[in-house]
């Protein structure tokens, strides 16, 4: 300021010493004007060349200016500058919210106070069949027609969520999405999707399951007390009454299967995966399954004219060991033999084997020439309580669970199960172990 009023002090004296040289009195006063004037214009022109830089908004391009009008320049360029840094600040920020909404695994869309959709992320868009850019600005009552949301919507009550169906799913396998809006800020609000098809199918599965185990428990329990009543109140001879003790202990046995059946396949489900470092030798485990398989077939057969026909691999061909939990190897494939007992009617063939694949994995197998299974049943077998014939099952002391079970032990051991069968000639099931599973005599060797 001082230099500013300096600096025009200066023109004046200037301008009055000119003036008094030219002419006297009357040109002092006529000099100091003109000086004035002079200073005036100049720094209208130098507050122009400001004012017209501001309007361009071309910071790059400032006037180089001296004195009070360089300093405003320079500091409307530092002003512009913190701005420009804290609003690029603002926008990486709001960028960092954006993307980590859009890496969300649930669906999130902005609605203004008229429910018009601000920003989506992209599983809201397939949530919803949604075109992030097409439908900004429009109307989320316009764009999510089902009857249920519109419902939810006109109810204003967003305590709760409402389950619709979801785009991109087939009649087969549809896709459910629960919707809940989180209304925030002035009248805005955040609606939130959520894929709860894999939740419902096994809240499904769960009903299910309840209905089944209650259902096979229900039936031998209702049996029971049946001849329980009988029992109680009709005077029976001793031979009847020995009788009905018998049927009495089938009931009690089959509950007992089932129950027992249930344990293992939770005791599966909750147990640690079976390591890798308790080797069996690969001999016992299959020389117990033949025991037990053999036993069985007697006890099927013991009223049969012909027994059925085995065939097991002679003990030397087994070499090597298993790595996994021998107790559930073991159940699971004398399950499978158990199957085959059970399933092939006397004098019927069966046969078990046991090979190793050039890679290095191991299979063991059981075939029968039991009934078969027609191929629409194949994929469900080892569903819990699956059967193809309930009665058939129950007469042969089935619980629908066992290749629930057998499944479960092949895939904790890393191994796959394969059933194959053909109406009317019989099924093959075999058990393919992975080759880190199996070591051979040869690699024992020190
Ligand atoms: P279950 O206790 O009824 O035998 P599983 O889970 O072991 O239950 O078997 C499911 C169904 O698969 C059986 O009910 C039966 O219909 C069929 N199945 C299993 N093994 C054989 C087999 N070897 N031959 C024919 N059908 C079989």
């Amino acid at each position: 300021m001082l230099w500013r009023f300096s600096f025009f002090l200066g023109g004046q004296l200037l301008g009055m010493g000119v003036g008094w040289w030219q002419a006297d009195a009357w040109g002092v006063a006529a000099g100091a004007a003109v000086a004035a004037w002079i200073w005036f214009f100049l720094d209208l022109w130098r507050g122009a060349r400001v004012l017209r830089w501001i309007r361009t908004g071309e910071m790059s391009k400032a006037p180089a200016l001296q004195g009070v009008w360089g300093e405003a320049v320079e500091r409307t360029r530092r002003l512009v500058r913190r701005q420009e840094v804290k609003a690029q600040e603002s926008q990486n920020r709001l960028d960092d919210i954006l993307a980590a909404l859009q890496a969300s695994p649930n669906g999130v869309v902005l609605l203004d106070k008229e429910g018009r959709i601000e920003w989506c992320n992209a599983m809201a868009a397939a949530h919803f069949g949604f075109d992030a850019r097409r439908d900004e600005l429009q109307s989320i009552r316009n764009l999510v027609r089902d009857p249920e949301f519109s419902a939810y919507y006109a109810a204003q009550d967003f305590s709760a969520d409402v389950v619709l169906e979801g785009r991109g799913g087939t009649p087969s396998r549809p896709v459910r999405i629960s919707v809940q809006l989180h209304p925030y800020g002035d009248g805005r609000s955040l609606l939130l999707s959520r894929d709860v098809t894999a939740l419902e199918q096994a809240d499904a599965m769960r009903r299910d399951f309840v209905a089944n185990v209650s259902h096979e428990i229900r039936t031998p329990l209702t049996v029971l007390m049946g001849f329980v009543e009988t029992l109680q109140t009709l005077p029976l001879v001793a031979q009847e009454r020995a009788r009905y003790l018998d049927l009495m202990a089938q009931q009690a046995a089959r509950m007992h299967s089932v129950v027992q059946d249930l344990l293992t396949l939770s005791r599966l489900e909750g147990s640690p995966l079976p390591g890798v470092r308790e080797w069996h030798p690969l001999q016992t485990l299959l020389h117990s399954c033949e025991e037990e398989g053999r036993a069985l077939s007697l006890l099927v057969t013991r009223d049969q004219a012909r027994p059925h026909e085995w065939s097991f691999p002679a003990p030397e061909s087994v070499v090597g060991e298993i790595a996994g939990s021998m107790k559930e190897l073991q159940s699971a494939l004398s399950n499978l033999i158990s199957n085959a007992v059970r399933y092939t009617p006397a004098g019927g063939r069966i046969a078990v084997q046991w090979h190793l694949l050039a890679d290095g994995r191991g299979v063991f197998s059981v075939r029968d020439t039991g009934p078969g299974i027609a191929s629409e049943h194949l994929p469900r077998l080892t569903e819990r309580f699956y059967r193809i014939d309930r009665s058939r099952s129950r007469e042969t002391g089935g619980t629908g669970l066992g290749l629930a079970i057998v499944k479960h032990v092949v895939q904790r051991h890393g191994a796959v199960l394969e059933i194959s069968s053909v109406l009317g000639q019989g099924s093959t099931f075999s058990v393919c172990f992975p080759a880190d599973r199996l070591r051979t005599a040869h690699a024992l060797k020190p």
